[in-house]
């Protein structure tokens, strides 16, 4: 459904995995399992050891349906070598799973008709949806026959920047997710970092260290969102219940994507906002502090990388936006 090859995830040859992650060999070459982007006959075995999983707990999320299981189908992907970038996955394909979304699981919401906990999952739909676009814009294939990328800026001004509701939007999801990783800051701090490689492992730990307690973060936004004020009235549990359902819908939705690579961060990216809200609002009702968080590898992995894009995403909007100012004061 795709027009380009860069549109397939390159998936890792065993030999980049992480030593303790290793099945034993199986008679095949390192170079029968090298990515070969596009070609049908690049048979990959996605068989994996259970020593994969060392480590991994596995545990519900009520929010979405991607929990991690022992399964033979799962691989390891580089995420560095897929980057999220224009894929030429366009048309009533991409269409529909927008649309689904919107209209099945977050309708858009009419000033004061409307509770704020409604209000809440259209807004982190929305920001994300922003935050792909960006990322479309500003890895943007601009000669095909020249291979030439780069950026597009009147692609994110036509399908970001001249909205405003989508830019607060995607500062909002932003801030949620920022709001739930300085939350559980005590988790990822003493997270175990097994990559199998001993400098890896600390070269994440630090970096977390500094993700979670940068001062400047801090001072400026001691809380980038209030969770405690959602959720309270009567009809509060099942509220949350039914919105519950319909961010696994759209966590399901994701595996309806017609495009691998915008599949492995569309996924990626739903699990790390369903993982935020889990950790905002676990299943008991409030989460307290002296409760024991339990995260997935995978939530992990995929919270950390929706900060990243969210934060890149808003880097580019402030980079792009003088440039509009500019242009359009200049018409
Ligand atoms: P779309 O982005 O498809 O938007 C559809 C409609 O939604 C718009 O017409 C508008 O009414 C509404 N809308 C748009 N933005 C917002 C917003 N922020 N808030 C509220 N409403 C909005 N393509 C790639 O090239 N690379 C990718 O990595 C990629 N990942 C994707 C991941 C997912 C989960 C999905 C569903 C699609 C992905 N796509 C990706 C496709 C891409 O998002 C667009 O669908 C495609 O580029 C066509 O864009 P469009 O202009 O038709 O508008």
């Amino acid at each position: 459904m795709c027009k380009l090859r860069d549109c397939s995830v390159c998936e890792c040859p065993e030999n980049e995995f992480p030593e303790s992650f290793r099945r034993p060999p199986l008679g095949l070459a390192a170079d029968d399992l090298k990515c070969q982007e596009g070609k049908p006959e690049a048979a990959v075995d996605r068989t994996l050891d259970s020593k994969v999983f060392r480590g991994w707990i596995e545990v519900d999320n009520p929010w979405t349906v991607d929990d991690e299981t022992d399964n033979g189908e799962m691989t390891y992907v580089n995420l560095l070598l897929n980057p999220e970038r224009y894929t030429g996955y366009t048309g009533p394909s991409a269409r529909r799973i927008w649309d689904a979304i919107y209209s099945e699981n977050c309708p858009k919401y009419a000033s004061g008709e409307i509770c704020q906990e409604k209000k809440v999952l259209y807004k982190l739909i929305s920001g994300l949806h922003s935050s792909i676009s960006i990322h479309i814009a500003a890895d943007y294939l601009l000669d095909e026959t020249k291979n030439e990328w780069g950026r597009n800026p009147d692609l994110m001004y036509d399908r970001v920047l001249q909205y405003p509701e989508r830019v607060r939007n995607l500062y909002f999801t932003f801030l949620f997710v920022l709001r739930a990783v300085t939350k559980a800051k005590d988790y990822l701090e003493q997270a175990e970092y097994d990559t199998g490689n001993p400098e890896e492992d600390l070269k994440a730990q630090s970096l977390i260290r500094q993700l979670l307690y940068n001062p400047k973060l801090q001072a400026a936004c001691p809380v980038p969102f209030d969770e405690a004020k959602l959720w309270k009235g009567q009809s509060g549990p099942e509220l949350k219940q039914q919105i519950q359902k319909q961010f696994r819908n759209i966590s399901a939705l994701m595996d309806c994507v017609g495009c691998e690579k915008c599949r492995l961060w569309g996924k990626l990216q739903v699990l790390g906002l369903g993982t935020a809200l889990k950790i905002l609002f676990s299943v008991d009702g409030e989460y307290r502090h002296d409760q024991h968080l339990q995260l997935q590898r995978n939530e992990v992995i995929a919270l950390v990388n929706l900060l990243n894009r969210l934060s890149e995403s808003i880097k580019l909007v402030q980079e792009m936006s003088p440039t509009f100012e500019k242009t359009m004061k200049g018409l």
